[in-house]
């Protein structure tokens, strides 16, 4: 008889430490790819919540439009109905720029040695990964990963290239297997809505659709006046 041994990583969450997983951004405003995909990554991972860490001075953009307790009411809206996300505030508590390893540095501190800590970015964000402050200390604390959004392609950078290469898993669901260290990236459905082409439309006064910007954040941007609404 001919048996097979395949080397599948155990995942010690499902043993009983709880995986943490962190979606940081700006959410200026939060769209309906930020909830769909963070839906969908709850769903594949088997975890819940996933935490969304609105920042408080993004590090390598503009200053958001909206302010910081506009961008918090917005996502608090537009996550109301679902048990699987929540948000995580410490960012906006913090003083000066929000820097994603101090979050997971700190986060991890929290949760002792053990739980496996993910950061998720957008291919967007990860192909500017190299400017952020002490990104690969992001290791030390957890692990990165890396969702594919359309009509962005992956880095070319080479330095960026050979650190996925010397840290990926192949598949996300690994990272449950361990606390920190390691990166991966993964597909879910394809949401081709951004928070910049929500911003124009609103400028121009159309109206995004119901999958692009929830029915409730789209009445808060009206009630505010938000993005040229007036
Ligand atoms: P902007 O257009 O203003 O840059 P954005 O739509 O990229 O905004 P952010 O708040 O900057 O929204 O995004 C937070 C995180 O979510 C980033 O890592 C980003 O790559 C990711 N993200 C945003 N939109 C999507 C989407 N449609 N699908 C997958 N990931 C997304």
């Amino acid at each position: 008889m001919l048996f097979l041994v395949m080397a599948i990583p155990e995942v010690k969450a499902s043993l009983g430490a709880t995986a943490k997983i962190l979606w940081g951004g700006t959410f200026d405003p939060v769209h309906q790819g930020h909830v769909s995909s963070a839906l969908e990554l709850s769903g594949y991972l088997g975890v819940q919540p996933i935490h969304l860490v609105p920042n408080n001075q993004p590090v390598h953009r503009q200053m958001p439009a909206a302010k910081a307790w506009q961008r918090l009411k917005m996502l608090c809206l537009a996550i109301q109905d679902y048990a699987q996300l929540a948000i995580d505030e410490r960012e906006l508590k913090r003083c000066g720029p929000s820097y994603s390893v101090l979050t997971m540095q700190e986060v991890r501190q929290e949760i002792g040695p053990d739980v496996p800590l993910i950061w998720c970015m957008g291919m967007d964000a990860f192909a500017g990964l190299q400017q952020w402050h002490r990104w690969q200390e992001l290791l030390n604390y957890g692990h990165v990963l890396v969702l594919t959004r359309p009509a962005t392609s992956w880095p070319t950078d080479p330095e960026l290239l050979t650190w996925y290469a010397a840290h990926k898993v192949d598949e996300a669901k690994y990272l449950l297997a361990s606390p920190s260290g390691q990166v991966a990236h993964l597909e879910l459905g394809q949401h081709a809505v951004s928070a910049t082409q929500i911003r124009q439309q609103l400028r121009l006064g159309q109206k995004p659709s119901a999958t692009e910007l929830a029915p409730a954040v789209a009445q808060y941007i009206a009630s505010q006046s938000l993005y040229g609404i007036n």
